[in-house]
């Protein structure tokens, strides 16, 4: 029995209904977080909650309950079903309203959410990913972890019609960032990626890996970098809340590349595992 949550309540999935003019079914008007459950313990949970008030701010949308509460109903949520590996997946929307376009700053959002079981993807990181480059269509906001995300499914799907895990965005050749990832490169022992502007979403992730760098004397910059400096990179790599990090070894696309997996992309592995607290199985 699967068991989802809706408002703050915990229910049975076929229980829960969504009305036909809610605003993120309409307008795709909402947010929303994955935390990834290692050993039935939510990994940096506060962090993501902390992304989520922020992104929900930006939208000048108001929480229904205090994050301590949405963090207790997440918690609720992971234990109804059981979950020891797997991810949580909590949205909120703008709520249902006549349609309109004209939003109201004070109408009661709507929070639901999902748990799943899923194994971390091993051969991912061990083996590394192809990716697929091409340019970055989506809007100026991409800071907001919003529902809006036709841009990011667009690259995705060209990307697994050419046979690669990931796409790559860049905007006139400046590299933003993957269609559900962040984009490092590592050039001469120096870790690049973009900064947290307004064209990137802040991973999670991606900031525990900077500190990690910082703690660890990896010479590292928050600078873009273009498509070029991808190509001729020495390591490349992703990193997200379910891939952690996974090396990438191809490019294909708007540009073509292969690279090794390299010793800075297997340290940081490892150095986030740890993290993590979670027994290495790499080599
Ligand atoms: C969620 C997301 C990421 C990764 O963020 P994490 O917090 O590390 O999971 C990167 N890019 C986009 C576009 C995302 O939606």
């Amino acid at each position: 029995m699967q068991y989802v949550l809706y408002g703050d309540q915990i229910i049975k999935r076929d229980q829960a209904s969504i009305d036909m003019e809610d605003r993120g079914y309409n307008f795709g008007d909402g947010i929303y977080e994955v935390v990834y459950i290692y050993g039935g313990k939510p990994f940096s949970m506060e962090e993501h909650f902390k992304r989520f008030a922020e992104s929900a701010a930006k939208l000048e949308m108001k929480l229904p309950y205090t994050l301590e509460t949405i963090i207790d109903l997440t918690v609720k949520l992971i234990d109804a079903n059981k979950i020891h590996n797997g991810i949580v997946y909590i949205q909120m929307t703008r709520g249902a309203s006549p349609r309109n376009h004209l939003f109201d700053r004070e109408s009661s959002c709507l929070i639901t959410g999902f748990a799943r079981k899923m194994d971390p993807p091993v051969q991912a990181q061990e083996n590394g990913v192809k990716t697929y480059l091409t340019e970055d269509i989506r809007w100026l906001r991409c800071d907001i972890k919003s529902l809006n995300l036709l841009g990011n499914t667009m690259a995705k799907r060209k990307a697994a019609d050419h046979g690669c895990h990931e796409a790559l965005q860049h905007r006139e050749g400046t590299c933003t960032e993957g269609s559900s990832s962040n984009l490092f490169i590592i050039k001469n022992g120096t870790l690049y990626t973009h900064p947290a502007t307004n064209l990137i979403l802040n991973g999670i992730t991606r900031q525990h890996i900077l500190t990690i760098a910082n703690e660890e004397n990896v010479d590292v910059t928050e600078q873009a970098f273009t498509t070029d400096d991808l190509l001729e990179a020495d390591e490349v790599f992703i990193s997200s809340t379910t891939m952690e990090i996974a090396p990438v070894i191809a490019v294909t696309g708007d540009k073509k590349g292969t690279y090794p997996i390299g010793p800075i992309t297997r340290f940081l592995q490892k150095k986030l595992k740890e993290k993590i607290n979670q027994p290495t199985v790499l080599n």
